[in-house]
């Protein structure tokens, strides 16, 4: 594997404990006797090792592994967990996201699921449109008989699903979407409720401009069978919203796309209309794309209280490189997948550690100037992929999609840069706040064995508390207890206002930044909750996605504090 990268420029890299025991349980190779058998540091040269040698090796091979390494091994920048599990192995599979179509025919059908079981199998989330399926009772020629519907198929999907999971290292996650305009919407909204179906599955909504005209005109909308283009029935729109309002109110499903505001953004439109998203929705892809994801980590972007803008541009210069390589060095689940990830080669750069930016920054997360802050950056990391992505394609080539006549930019490497993704397990390894989410809580009880309760103190709280004298073991209880550091008379308010948390920030504020950062240079979209508390009505939903649409976000997920019968956090407790 040639000779060691020296790393005496390279701080000791400090783990956390979590950070290490998911790690050591799903990330490091391990032997026949299950044991890990790697390191940080030797999965860092496995990944990089491979990443640079994409392709035929270049000729600054030794430059690249470098820069991988030491890019990785300081967690300036992570991949997704497919890359960082994958990479230099045989299995070989490093992207986490695929859109798969589902056509109206018994064998479509039926390869749609089969492929998603290879994709699955591989540790990768799908997004399948159901939206093509011709509705339930409608006719089937072949057999005289009537269409099952979209819906009965999903189950099978879920199904397939529920056996595969992923070989244990990660669960098979998939969204299903439907439009507004499928004759059988109303029982795709509602059908999640029964808590006992779907699991395997987010269920959204593709809500489209005309729809939304409706709702405000207070008029109807035409459902429309998608097998012979006929108008099935009209329904009132305001109905309808109020029922998806309803059922994501009571437990935050289903989640809403705003379809026509992402494909205003498709880079491609001559090679197909953007139809599903991956699970967690910060990817439009066509029928058969993929993309692999990787996150800058903004934790590690401050110096002196200021944003290192030269180092960051550095980092994106190399994390974009390195995310074309993986497309190179990929081994795709199918040859349909294959070859239309080639065709556009999308990479989604994103970030993460956005707040503990803003808290290095002393700028409160939900404030005006944290959303011009956060927006910047966004833009910024967006304008030096997209540098770095038209040095690519001078020496190897453009997307083969590009064509300067329908594509409004410079000739670039990659038709879409930049989305920003969930990194709900590589944040936990780089202990940061995942993507452009606020921290849940600052300071949590944790119960132990022998029924011992261990405290734990965000970072920087812990750091500003001891620093300006606030902090006490008292204190910090308290603040456990209520689930905030808001109303503590004991915190100056300066910091009560910059750890606010998810649930301290205000629903409008939420999606505020959501809005500001999908304007701001990402290319497909976002994954981001947006928090509502325990006590909002069905009118806060119904404005919360009305506000979304309005500010161009390309989709929305509410969820209602303790609307869940298990709910995943709780600021108060984990166990
Ligand atoms: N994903 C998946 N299964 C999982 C988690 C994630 O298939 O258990 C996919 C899904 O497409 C999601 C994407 O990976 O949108 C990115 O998720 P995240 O950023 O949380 O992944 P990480 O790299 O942190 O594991």
């Amino acid at each position: 594997q040639g000779e060691k990268v020296m790393t005496a420029d390279i701080p000791a890299q400090m783990l956390t404990e979590t950070a290490e025991t998911v790690l050591r349980r799903r990330y490091y190779l391990k032997d026949q006797e299950g044991n890990p058998i790697e390191t940080w540091e030797t999965l860092c040269r496995r990944v990089a090792d491979a990443v640079a040698e994409a392709g035929e090796r270049p000729a600054n091979f030794e430059e690249l592994r470098r820069l991988f390494f030491e890019m990785i091994y300081r967690m300036d920048f992570l991949p997704n967990s497919p890359c960082l599990m994958n990479a230099g192995t045989d299995l070989g599979q490093l992207s986490a996201c695929f859109v798969l179509p589902v056509p109206d025919s018994m064998d479509g059908i039926f390869s749609a699921i089969r492929n998603g079981a290879l994709v699955h199998k591989t540790g990768g989330g799908t997004g399948y449109s159901f939206s093509r399926l011709r509705s339930k009772n409608a006719s089937v020629r072949s057999t005289q008989g009537v269409a099952s519907g979209p819906l009965s198929f999903a189950a099978v999907f879920d199904a397939a699903t529920e056996t595969i999971k992923q070989g244990g290292k990660r669960r098979g996650a998939n969204m299903g979407v439907l439009r507004i305009d499928h004759p059988d919407i109303l029982d795709f909204i509602v059908a999640k409720q029964d808590q006992e179906k779907f699991n395997n599955f987010n269920f959204s909504v593709a809500i489209t401009d005309a729809f939304m005209t409706a709702l405000a005109e207070d008029g109807e909308y035409d459902l429309i069978e998608p097998a012979t283009g006929d108008t099935i029935r009209s329904l009132k729109a305001r109905d309808v919203f109020e029922q998806i309002v309803d059922l994501a109110w009571l437990n935050g499903e289903p989640g809403v796309l705003f379809i026509d505001a992402a494909n205003q953004g498709n880079p491609t439109p001559q090679l197909g209309l953007f139809e599903a998203t991956n699970p967690c929705g910060e990817q439009w892809l066509l029928p058969y794309e993929s993309c692999n994801l990787g996150s800058i980590n903004l934790a590690r972007f401050v110096a002196d209280g200021a944003i290192d803008y030269r180092r960051l541009e550095e980092t994106v210069h190399t994390a974009t490189v390195f995310l074309d390589n993986v497309i190179d060095c990929n081994r795709f689940p199918i040859p349909e997948i294959e070859e239309m990830t080639l065709k556009t080669r999308k990479i989604g750069l994103g970030i993460m550690g956005m707040h503990d930016m803003l808290i290095q920054l002393g700028i409160p997360y939900g404030s005006e100037f944290g959303r011009k802050t956060a927006a910047e950056v966004m833009q910024f990391i967006h304008d030096a992929a997209e540098a770095e992505s038209m040095r690519i394609a001078e020496k190897k080539g453009a997307f083969p999609a590009y064509d300067a006549s329908v594509n409004d930019y410079p000739a670039r490497r990659n038709a879409a840069l930049t989305s920003i993704q969930p990194t709900g397990t590589v944040s936990m390894i780089a202990d940061c706040a995942s993507g452009c989410e606020p921290y849940f809580s600052i300071v949590m009880i944790k119960h132990v064995m022998d029924g011992d309760r261990l405290i734990l103190i965000n970072k920087y709280f812990e750091q500003v508390a001891r620093a300006e004298g606030f902090y006490s073991e008292e204190l910090m209880h308290k603040v456990a207890d209520s689930g905030t550091v808001i109303g503590h008379s004991e915190i100056p308010e300066k910091w009560q206002e910059i750890f606010r948390t998810a649930q301290d920030i205000s629903p409008d504020d939420h999606i505020k930044m959501q809005g500001i950062l999908q304007k701001s240079g990402v290319d497909s979209s976002i994954s981001k909750t947006i928090n509502l508390p325990g006590t909002a009505t069905r009118a806060d939903v119904k404005h919360s996605y009305i506000l979304g649409y309005n500010l161009g976000c390309k989709g929305l997920t509410v969820y209602r504090d303790g609307s869940r019968d298990s709910q995943v956090l709780n600021t108060k407790e984990r166990s």
